[in-house]
């Protein structure tokens, strides 16, 4: 049977952290097994929020940070394609053509913009009619990979909503071309801060990154938040939903030694500092080999260049034929092909 193709991936704004691995990656490793798996850096999707020059050429780095840390923490380039965004240059057209296809109204109305402009401290009237467009840009990516499924989280479903809408009316419009992009919904949870605060997010300050060196590690999780009414190591404290003990569970395969702790901080028999010195050392022996391996594949020369500029020749080539699709299903194809190959009309 053949394999379904799936796209997922990531706006290259920074290195990756724990919330990554949790949210999106885990879910990558076992999906890069079962499925043609195209990860797409979306550089284009980043200016949506970050179009000044030094944003724009911090993302070489950020580029790099992705590949090394998706790689390092096990995707396999034989077996998932990273390609390039803005390197295939269908998905420009493909997006202009497919914004026909949906209201503003239904963009307006998203929270999922609403929120990343009220990150990006953009209010309504500075609202970009790239960042409005997001969710096109996107479903221009999915449907010019013809992707049968995306994995999603539930902020981003809605999008997912509009590009299954979209495919519909393309179809219904002018012919069955595109399959439904099906939302793979994983139950993957949000990995809550170092600050316990909220999910760790890059903006908020409160991630271990991958790369993050085993003293650094050390550091962070000293210094993060546990129960807040626990003053005393010898005062009855809560196991649930405290970030020390959330972390346990996913990054300690020691199960013992998790219920002991937690057995005698309920007692009030242990103090913050035993909790997070086990802490570090399971978030440590859980990076280690990653950041070894990271180490490695950073020295080998041009391994990122290369990798995206195999995939990205990989993708350019279907983005293109499908945009030939596109168009020929719309009929502009034969209506301007002479003159967009630069030769005048015989007749
Ligand atoms: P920023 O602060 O710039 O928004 P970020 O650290 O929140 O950056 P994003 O690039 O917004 O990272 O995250 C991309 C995707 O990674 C999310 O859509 C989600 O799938 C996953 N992800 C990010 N942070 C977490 C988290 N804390 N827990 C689970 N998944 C996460
Ligand atoms: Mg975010």
């Amino acid at each position: 049977m053949e394999k379904k193709r799936i796209l997922t991936g990531d706006r290259p704004t920074g290195p990756l952290h724990l919330g990554h691995y949790v949210g999106s990656i885990q879910n990558r490793l076992q999906l890069q097994d079962t499925s043609e798996m195209f990860l797409i850096i979306a550089d284009l999707h980043t200016l949506t929020t970050k179009s000044s020059k030094e944003e724009i050429l911090q993302l070489r780095q950020n580029v790099k940070d992705l590949v090394l840390d998706s790689l390092a923490l096990g995707i396999d380039p034989k077996k998932a394609t990273f390609y390039l965004q803005s390197a295939c240059p269908a998905v420009y057209e493909l997006s202009l053509l497919l914004s026909m296809l949906v209201s503003t109204n239904r963009l307006f109305g998203l929270p999922s913009i609403k929120e990343m402009a009220r990150n990006a401290n953009i209010n309504n009237d500075g609202m970009s009619l790239g960042l409005l467009s997001y969710p096109i840009l996107q479903t221009a990516d999915i449907l010019m990979a013809k992707a049968h499924a995306v994995p999603v989280g539930k902020d981003n479903l809605a999008h997912l909503e509009i590009s299954r809408d979209i495919a519909r009316k393309f179809n219904q419009l002018y012919g069955d071309l595109f399959p439904e992009p099906q939302a793979l919904l994983s139950a993957v949870p949000t990995l809550v801060g170092t600050d316990g605060k909220g999910k760790m997010s890059k903006s908020a300050g409160n991630c271990i990154y991958i790369k993050d060196d085993a003293k650094t590690v050390e550091k962070k999780v000293r210094g993060m938040f546990t129960d807040p009414a626990r003053v005393h190591a010898n005062t009855p404290g809560r196991v649930e939903d405290n970030p020390v003990f959330i972390y346990h569970d996913i990054f300690n395969p020691n199960h013992g030694e998790v219920n002991d702790l937690k057995k005698r901080y309920r007692l009030g028999t242990v103090g913050d500092v035993e909790v997070k010195q086990k802490l570090a050392i399971a978030i440590n022996h859980f990076l280690e080999p990653v950041r070894k391996k990271r180490i490695l594949l950073e020295q080998e020369k041009n391994l990122v260049e290369g990798l995206l500029f195999e995939g990205t020749a990989k993708m350019r080539a279907l983005s293109e034929k499908t945009l030939d699709e596109v168009k020929a299903a719309m009929g502009l194809k034969g209506l301007w092909s002479k003159i967009v190959r630069g030769r005048k009309s015989p007749e």
